[in-house]
């Protein structure tokens, strides 16, 4: 381990004595109470009033018709990606999957919860390269994937950091070809484009209440659609799909998916708190944005014509000309360090040494060992070949590998002073000396 108290480049900084998280919980009383409220009333289990006041109030902020409240964002994820092939495909035999047999397009640079629900249900995802101007799925690569695999029906597309994507141009590539649409807008919950919110533009959408989320129940997640078949059948697999009879019957395979009630008024403590967690992590955002001025570096971009994100995760992409060597292995990393220069691993590695929590950006799921025989589509068509070309004299490898070999995530917590702040934009500032 490198042993950066030793660096005279850092001399005078001290470290954080309480860890500045790259984003944590933030509570703020009224969850207890309303968990304390289902202890009281003992509806414990997964039924109540904080159940269904959570899905009325996320219905309404979102404007979509349904919510069902789930045990996390994945489950979600994984009976909107059910609900969709089987929308497109039928009903399959018991213990085959709706996509079996068939390729989705899914967003390369995401977290694998997105595209995972896609092999549960026997799917193979091709993997959709990225564009530079929001870090999501780039349309003109959407396009060339249909030139590719004519036949696909389903996308499945994530908002990287709370940052929404081009949505107009990846609704307009999907309706040419009579697709349907799966929104992951678990990190963009309250982000909006063109005034309309994120979970919103899909057929079948999901948000998450995870732990790290901008708010959260510790844990949960929410199936977001205006139909109300699909609504019906999520809400009946979810609790095992059993039917209404007296006895336990079942006539399709069912989950133990469906949102707790204590959880709930964890949820239901937050909602009321969305707009101002997010108004604290924009304010870090542009506090980042600003302190960084004069370095080589650009923060995670976004359409400030069009949308407006939640600015869920700050994140820095370091400028070509100003990347140290850096080689990364599958599971380590190294580089030289430079005057003038940095990279992401001696960045993190400074952080972390001052008791701060970065992180690398989500590596692409085509740089994934588990999805190594999948396909990846660049906008120009050639993707595989090229995928562990990272920087190479400057030359941009696909724009997933390359943003990944360039970025980071700076700790974004929204408990983070500005002081503290301060302190970690000093940090990052002598990396560059
Ligand atoms: C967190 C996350 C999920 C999964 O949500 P969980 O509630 O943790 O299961 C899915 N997709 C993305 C992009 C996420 O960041």
């Amino acid at each position: 381990m490198y042993d950066y108290s030793k660096d005279s480049r850092f001399a005078g900084i001290e470290p954080f004595e309480k860890k500045i998280w790259l984003a944590s919980p933030t509570m703020h009383g009224e969850e207890l109470a309303y968990m304390t409220e289902a202890y009281e009333t003992n509806w414990m289990s997964t039924a109540g009033a904080n159940i269904n006041e959570v899905e009325k109030e996320v219905a309404e902020k979102i404007g979509c018709r349904y919510a069902v409240a789930l045990a996390t964002g994945t489950a979600a994820l994984h009976l909107a990606v059910k609900i969709a092939g089987e929308q497109l495909y039928g009903q399959p035999r018991v213990g085959h999957g709706t996509l079996e047999g068939r390729k989705a397009f899914c967003s390369d640079m995401t977290f694998d919860a997105t595209v995972n629900p896609v092999a549960y249900e026997g799917g193979e995802a091709v993997f959709i390269d990225t564009e530079p101007d929001t870090w999501n799925m780039d349309p003109a690569a959407l396009e060339k994937a249909f030139e590719l695999y004519p036949d696909v029906r389903l996308v499945v597309m994530a908002h990287l950091y709370g940052t929404p994507g081009k949505l107009d141009e990846l609704k307009a590539v999907c309706d040419r070809h009579g697709t349907l649409i799966v929104e992951d807008a678990a990190e963009s919950f309250g982000a909006t484009y063109k005034g309309v919110q994120t979970g919103r533009f899909g057929d079948c959408n999901i948000i998450s209440f995870n732990g790290n989320k901008i708010i959260t129940g510790s844990a949960g997640g929410m199936f977001l659609t205006d139909s109300e078949e699909a609504a019906h059948k999520v809400r009946k697999w979810s609790t095992q799909s059993r039917e209404d009879a007296a006895w336990y019957q079942h006539e399709e395979l069912g989950y133990n998916y469906r949102m707790s009630n204590v959880i709930a008024g964890v949820v239901r403590g937050q909602l009321p708190h969305l707009e101002e967690h997010i108004a604290q992590k924009k304010a870090i955002y542009m506090r980042y944005k600003e302190g960084f001025r004069d370095l080589p570096v650009s923060m995670n971009p976004y359409d400030a014509r069009n949308s407006e994100p939640n600015f869920w995760l700050s994140c820095l992409l370091i400028d070509r000309e100003a990347m140290c060597p850096q080689v990364r292995g599958e599971k380590d990393a190294l580089y030289v360090t430079e005057p003038g220069k940095s990279c992401p691993t001696e960045i993190l590695g400074a952080i972390a040494a001052f008791n701060a929590e970065g992180r690398p950006i989500w590596k692409p799921m085509h740089m994934q060992p588990v999805y190594r025989m999948h396909g990846f589509i660049t906008r120009d068509g050639s993707g595989r070949a090229r995928s562990n070309a990272y920087i190479d004299e400057g030359a941009l490898a696909d724009v997933g590998a390359d943003i990944f070999a360039r970025g980071l995530c700076l700790p974004s917590d929204n408990k983070m002073t500005a002081e503290q702040q301060d302190r970690i934009i000093e940090i990052v500032h002598r990396c560059f000396r």
